[in-house]
């Protein structure tokens, strides 16, 4: 049966008027944080929130604070039409899409800054990346009050930081992670993939061949991180589009490295193909 369409919300005032109603009502509120460019990725968040809440709330903002001063803030895909068509095939009941002026207006003076798990790897990359990311998960979270949120495995580190903000400052909401989805290929989805050429493209299946190649490995009876490591670089070293930023073998609570693969553990990966830059993961053992 087809799904009446979201009410697609600019301001803030009428965001608030719509959750307090539904929190009197007495339902139960899912949000899914996006920056829009949906793809299958994103929709898999939208449909669990469809199982699970009565009120489903997608949020899409492309947020300039966890973009930094090279980066692709500028030309981040923006579609929206297409992404209220993408979700009509879903319950969607809020699609919450705030200009930058109402989320930032000037004065604005306050950030959330998370430790620990937020530093290594694509806080390192990143610098002020997180900043951004906790800050406007944690403005998304006030505006929406849901009882649980959605987020991607595919953004690991992501998931961490949230969650530490999450029990570091009492928020009343339930972290939600589901799996990454990926191309029939094994190329993780994310809304960068429209930024490959054709070559960079076939460039990137590198990535989560080198990813499940070392899965197999740890399958296989290999537990040492260092040789599973080995092999999956060289495997990317064969592809020379693709420009290594990271690739570790880490503990999936504090982002730690580990020697043994002995329980869980994800093989993270950040590259740039060409201009542009992709990251990935998979879980080891466990
Ligand atoms: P983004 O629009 O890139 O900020 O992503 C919004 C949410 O969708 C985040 O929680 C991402 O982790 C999640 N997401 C992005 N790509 C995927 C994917 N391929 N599979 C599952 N979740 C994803």
């Amino acid at each position: 049966m087809p799904h009446s369409p979201p009410q697609v919300i600019r301001s803030i005032a009428e965001l608030r008027q719509v959750i307090t109603a539904a929190r009197r009502a007495g339902q139960r509120i899912g949000v899914v944080p996006t920056m829009g460019a949906l793809h299958p990725g994103h929709l898999s968040l939208v449909a669990a929130a469809e199982r699970e809440c009565d009120l489903v709330v997608v949020t899409i903002f492309v947020n300039p604070t966890q973009f930094g001063p090279h980066e692709d803030f500028q030309k981040y895909p923006r579609t929206l039409d297409r992404d209220l068509a993408l979700m009509s095939a879903h319950r969607v009941d809020v699609v919450f899409t705030p200009a930058v002026e109402d989320m930032y207006p000037p004065g604005a003076a306050t950030m959330i800054e998370v430790a620990g798990a937020a530093e290594p790897w694509e806080g390192a990359c990143r610098p002020g990346h997180f900043r951004g990311v906790a800050t406007i998960v944690l403005k998304l979270f006030n505006l929406t009050q849901p009882d649980v949120a959605y987020f991607g495995r595919k953004d690991l580190q992501q998931t961490l930081v949230v969650r530490q903000m999450v029990r570091d400052l009492d928020v009343p909401v339930e972290v939600r992670v589901c799996p990454t989805i990926r191309e029939a290929d094994g190329l993780a989805m994310s809304s960068r993939n429209a930024y490959l050429s054709a070559d960079d493209r076939r460039a990137a299946l590198v990535l989560s061949r080198a990813l499940f190649h070392g899965a197999e490995l740890v399958r296989g009876g290999e537990h040492d991180a260092r040789r599973v490591l080995a092999a999956m670089h060289k495997l990317i070293a064969g592809e020379p589009r693709v420009k290594l930023e990271y690739l570790a073998i880490v503990d999936p609570v504090t982002m730690a490295e580990v020697g043994q693969i002995d329980s869980l553990a994800y093989a993270i990966v950040a590259a740039r193909v060409g201009t542009t830059r992709l990251i990935d993961n998979e879980p080891l053992g466990g």
